[in-house]
């Protein structure tokens, strides 16, 4: 069966095309600047990558991308029957989703309901959901969110030690993000481990432009470091992590700024761009520091030292792992920040061969740990597309035979 993936945004949508009879991704691409000036939808297949005019609306991207995927010339498939299936990526599913699930009007709603904890990203989710109902009717659809994989969490991770009545009147508390990432890491350690997966026990860094870090036992997720948005937690590339909630009431009343422009602020201008004043971006935050740029020496060192704050905290909660996983952008090419994150900490018994960290090979799996080391240390490419159409696959195979 063919499956699309849709990561719809405000202003984007992303897409894949994979067959799962091998798990290979046919086509993928976006869909930029929808409704904005000159938009733009990019096509990779087959080592090209071609440009086509953009969309004004989410509904007309869908459309385009539909058509370019079955042009006579340059499309990957013949009709739009192909298509077993949508999955959806979902940012929020809150306390009411605790796994993936088929879309119908209610589920809709209910995303829809939920953008009070994710303004930025459920509106835009939902805005997909609805295009795709539209123009492709009769193909089911299935929801993934990326909060699922931690609804596992004891109430001890996620309650914040706010007035009861309050978390449960508004439903304020932790419920972290990346979860597609961190249960397909989990999923390939427990092959690479030749364990159940029911019994690993991990600690997983998604490193990226935004970061954050899980704490996974019994394969379940059991505490991470994003909370009620993806604020919280490790320095990202723009965000700063964990602060006191009290220098947001600073901020506001000596920038002159409200709470929602701080906020703006804490999300957009800080992290690595923020402390280095270079970029969000961690290879040119880098190259910066081996120049002798101080800052963003101070802003790699903060990023390093957050991550391996909760990579302490979560040895603690488990009691020793397994393994510690480094995936996404920085975990899978960054030797720098992966030893700069877990050195000094053989008393912990973590030992990283720093050769072999160093000498990795970019898109597998890599053991970088030395052979004393008692918790051993993997790369492992994420892949949320493919964990996403798993899951898509799965529901609908279950669909076709309940039929
Ligand atoms: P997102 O969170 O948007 O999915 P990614 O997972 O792709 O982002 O991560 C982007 C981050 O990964 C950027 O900070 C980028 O600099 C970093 N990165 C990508 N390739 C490398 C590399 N070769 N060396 C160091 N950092 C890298």
């Amino acid at each position: 069966m063919k499956i699309l993936i849709i990561n719809a945004g405000s202003s984007s949508l992303k897409y894949q095309l994979l067959d799962m009879t091998n798990e290979k991704l046919i086509a993928k691409g976006n869909c930029e600047k929808i409704g904005l000036s000159s938009p733009v939808i990019s096509y990779k297949h087959d080592g090209k990558e071609e440009i086509f005019e953009g969309a004004k609306t989410h509904e007309e991207a869908i459309k385009k991308v539909l058509n370019i995927l079955v042009d006579k010339k340059i499309g990957v498939i013949k009709s739009f029957d192909e298509i077993g299936a949508i999955g959806h990526r979902v940012v929020m599913g809150g306390w009411l989703f605790k796994e993936s699930c088929l879309i119908d009007e209610e589920v809709t709603r209910k995303v829809e309901k939920l953008s009070d904890l994710a303004p930025l990203h459920n509106p835009a989710n939902a805005m997909g959901i609805r295009a795709c109902e539209k123009v492709m009717p009769n193909t089911p659809q299935v929801v993934i969110f990326d909060t699922a994989f931690h609804t596992t969490m004891p109430e001890k991770a996620y309650m914040y030690a706010i007035k009861y009545e309050d978390y449960e009147k508004f439903h304020v508390r932790r419920y972290g993000a990346h979860g597609t990432s961190h249960r397909f890491v989990t999923q390939e350690l427990a092959k690479v481990l030749g364990k159940d997966v029911n019994k690993v026990k991990a600690i997983t860094c998604h490193l990226g432009n935004g970061s954050s870090v899980s704490a996974i036992e019994n394969g379940k997720s059991v505490d991470t470091s994003m909370g009620l948005t993806p604020l919280q937690g490790v320095v990202m590339g723009t965000r700063s992590g964990d602060l006191d909630p009290t220098v947001v009431q600073f901020l506001c009343s000596h920038k002159k700024q409200s709470v929602d422009e701080v906020l703006n602020y804490l999300n957009k201008e800080c992290g690595l761009l923020g402390v280095s004043g270079v970029s969000s971006d961690h290879r040119e935050v880098t190259e910066a520091a081996e120049k002798g740029n101080k800052r963003a020496k101070l802003a790699l060192d903060l990023l390093a030292y957050s991550v391996k704050k909760y990579v302490g905290m979560y040895l603690a909660v488990l009691n020793g792992a397994d393994a510690i996983v480094f995936t996404g952008g920085i975990g899978e090419n960054s030797a720098e920040a992966r030893e700069q994150i877990l050195e000094n900490m053989e008393n912990l018994g973590i030992i990283i061969d720093k050769e072999k960290n160093a000498n990795f090979k970019r898109g597998q799996i890599e053991l970088i740990s030395t052979k004393e080391s008692k918790v051993k240390v993997y790369i492992i490419p994420t892949n949320e597309e493919l964990m996403m159409a798993r899951d898509t696959l799965n529901i609908v195979k279950n669909l076709k035979k309940s039929k």
